[in-house]
């Protein structure tokens, strides 16, 4: 089987097993993940410097989320925080507390196999749990080149197929 579709297979069956509440929400979503993990989950919106849009370090009892302050939309700053969890659940590690001040090492370390990963899985998330956001109908090739400047952009057809009924 392709790395690829691993990859896919493994994301798509971690974000069925997370069954947030319903509807959906961002603040509803990373409390249930504080839940299941068990650790506090803060989140804080930053101006950043530029190549870095957000990022997660550990920090006493809690896990701490920093994000673009200047997202383009509600709908990418929901992006940005999922792609974080996306890392805590798949075990990655947080941004080490001794480079925080240092914007190219925390740059230099949103590169890479655990990127794709954590990006693969946000995606995997929202396509399970989050509604589409409206959005103006545009052909796909422009959908691609859209994506490709913002990651939360959905390529039609979305890839939603609506939320499944938990066994809680
Ligand atoms: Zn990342």
């Amino acid at each position: 089987m392709a790395e690829r579709t691993v990859l896919q297979r493994r994301c798509d069956s971690l974000a069925a097993s997370l069954c947030p509440p319903v509807p959906w929400s961002l603040d509803g979503f990373v409390n249930h993940v504080r839940d299941l993990r068990d650790r506090r989950i803060l989140l804080y919106a930053q101006p950043l410097p530029a190549g870095v849009s957000s990022f997660w370090f550990r920090a006493g009892p809690a896990d701490h989320i920093v994000y673009a302050r200047d997202a383009q939309s509600p709908h990418h700053r929901d992006h940005l925080v999922m792609h974080e969890i996306a890392h805590m659940l798949l075990g990655h590690a947080g941004i080490p507390l001794g480079l925080l001040n240092s914007p190219e090492a925390v740059r230099s370390l949103h590169r890479g196999t655990v990127e794709n990963e954590a990006e693969v899985l946000a995606r995997a998330i929202a396509a399970r749990w989050r509604p589409p956001r409206p959005q103006p109908h545009v052909d796909a090739d422009v959908g691609r080149v859209m994506r490709t400047y913002d990651y939360s952009w959905e390529v039609p057809p979305y890839a939603w197929r609506g939320q499944t009924i938990c066994q809680r």
